[in-house]
């Protein structure tokens, strides 16, 4: 079998056993719970355009494993035109969900991996990425959804994995056995961790020699005995549950997803560990990661960005204002914005290179360099939606009110009735139309959508002070001095 549908997708998730809290309690049904529903339909939206021929180009790629047609997401990238296509890809889907649709965590995780631990068996004769392959054979063959996991919650942050007063604040193996080993600790605020089929889990930091049991990587199934994830709620997701809503949510249709993830003495075999004690390798798996991740938010932030600029030109069009100059120079500046992002991604990777495993792995600062804008510019792009907006994105009464047939007016009029007639823009628009974009900014700008355009591109991929210090690595402030000094006539 090779490439689902999205529909396909959905009932494969049904036959897992992965167990989910939220709100205090297990959830047994979370395929078709509406908090969670959400989520799931953007993941399968990498399935579905994957089988729409307008997209084959970018959707699917053909294997180096088999030569088979994959889905991109489950590819080791051959080219730096297959890292371009990455990016498209993902801007694309941020175009169609304007959501994080989770699925790039495992591909970056695949091509960190698989190039890393190239690099440590030939370094300690180990057969890691041998067996990565296998796996990975098996991913693309079933096309399945990963999680790649890196962050753990790391508790006091000026204190080593081996150091923290309780062990289990970074995943570590706790006992080493013929056929395999047991793992304990926990991966936080992970993207799309319960719609994935299996998990990819790699350290999260560079250690040292006292750390190495903490300097794992391995694979394992969502629904693994001893594993079970806790749901991260966002700003009105409660909102989902309110019976027949629909315009209050703004993006009804699609939505991101975080969860704790936590292994309690999980049994892991030798066939799916692919780093266990190989210290001196958990940064280069951390950095290699953290580059790809860092060219996606090229890609998928950007394609969001299109939408919340296409959002503000509806709603300024709504109000009767899209002629005025200060609201076309207002698009033109979130545009200017956000295909600046577009363009590092793009740069980050055409200047990629091949690594010793044989994939194309980014220009690492280049691709520092568009988190780093990816922490800003989406700030400014949505502070300046919500100024072409205007007030009423926040102020609006509730669906509910618009559809109330409760009499309040003088002559019978209903509140549903006093809200449309008050909250009317333009004549030859709906008040429906006008709330339904007003509320989908909301959404996106601080509402549950803001996880992923907003707060995620602060911290998602690393938090600003981690490109900030890969920038300094890589910025070769040394060589730039001495251009200065030649040009300028200094000797030393
Ligand atoms: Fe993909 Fe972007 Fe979500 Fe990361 S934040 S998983 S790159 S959509
Ligand atoms: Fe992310």
């Amino acid at each position: 079998m090779s490439l689902m549908t999205g529909a396909e997708y959905i009932e494969s998730l049904r036959k897992l056993n992965t167990r989910v809290y939220m709100f205090g309690e297990k959830i047994e049904n979370w395929v078709d719970h509406p908090v969670i529903r959400p989520s799931i339909n953007c993941v399968a939206m990498t399935y579905e355009l994957a089988q729409n021929p307008e997209y084959a180009d970018l959707m699917t790629a053909k294997s180096s494993i088999t030569g088979k047609t994959v889905n991109r997401f489950t590819h080791l990238h051959q080219s730096t035109d297959d890292l371009i296509k990455k990016v498209k890809m993902q801007r694309l889907l941020g175009q169609k969900t304007a959501s994080c649709f989770q699925r790039c965590v495992g591909m970056d995780a695949f091509n960190a991996v698989y190039s890393t631990t190239y690099e440590i068996d030939e370094k300690y004769g180990t057969e890691y990425n041998g067996r990565f392959l296998k796996f990975l054979e098996m991913v693309q063959e079933e096309d399945l959804v990963v999680d790649g996991a890196m962050t753990d919650p790391k508790g006091d942050r000026a204190k080593a994995p081996h150091e923290q007063a309780d062990p289990d604040l970074y995943v570590h193996i706790v006992e080493r056995r013929e056929d395999g080993i047991i793992v304990c600790g926990a991966k936080a605020h992970q993207t799309g961790s319960i719609n994935s089929h299996w998990h990819i889990i790699m350290p999260t930091i560079a250690m040292r020699e006292a750390d190495a049991d903490y300097a794992v990587s391995f694979a394992c199934p969502s629904d693994a005995e001893g594993l079970f994830m806790i749901y991260g709620r966002q700003s009105c997701d409660t909102r989902k549950l309110e019976e027949g809503a629909d315009v209050d949510l703004g993006n009804k249709q699609f939505g991101g997803q975080e969860a704790l993830v936590v292994f309690d003495h999980v049994f892991i075999p030798n066939e799916y560990i692919f780093m266990a004690g190989e210290y001196d390798f958990a940064g280069m798996m951390v950095e290699r990661f953290a580059g790809y991740h860092r060219q996606s938010y090229g890609g998928c932030k950007v394609g969001v960005g299109d939408v919340v600029i296409g959002a503000a030109a509806v709603a300024a069009e709504y109000n009767g204002a899209e002629k005025a100059s200060a609201v076309k120079d207002k698009l033109i500046e979130m545009t200017h914005l956000n295909e600046t992002l577009y363009c590092c991604g793009i740069a980050c990777s055409s200047q990629g290179q091949q690594t010793k495993a044989g994939n194309y792995q980014i220009d690492l600062l280049l691709a520092n360099v568009c988190k780093q804008n990816v922490t800003r510019f989406p700030y400014e792009i949505v502070r300046l939606a919500e100024d072409i907006a205007g007030g009423l994105m926040v102020t609006m009464p509730s669906e509910k009110d618009f559809n109330s047939a409760t009499v309040a007016g003088r002559n019978g009029e209903t509140i549903g009735e006093i809200c449309n007639k008050y909250f009317a823009g333009r004549p030859e628009v709906s008040t429906e139309d006008r709330m339904r974009i007003l509320r989908f900014l909301e959404n996106i700008c601080l509402g549950a959508s803001a996880v992923g355009y907003r707060t995620e591109s602060l911290h998602g991929a690393g938090s600003p002070q981690a490109q900030r210090i890969m920038i300094g690595r890589q910025g070769n402030i040394q060589g730039k001095k001495e251009l200065a000094k030649r040009i300028a006539g200094i000797e030393k």
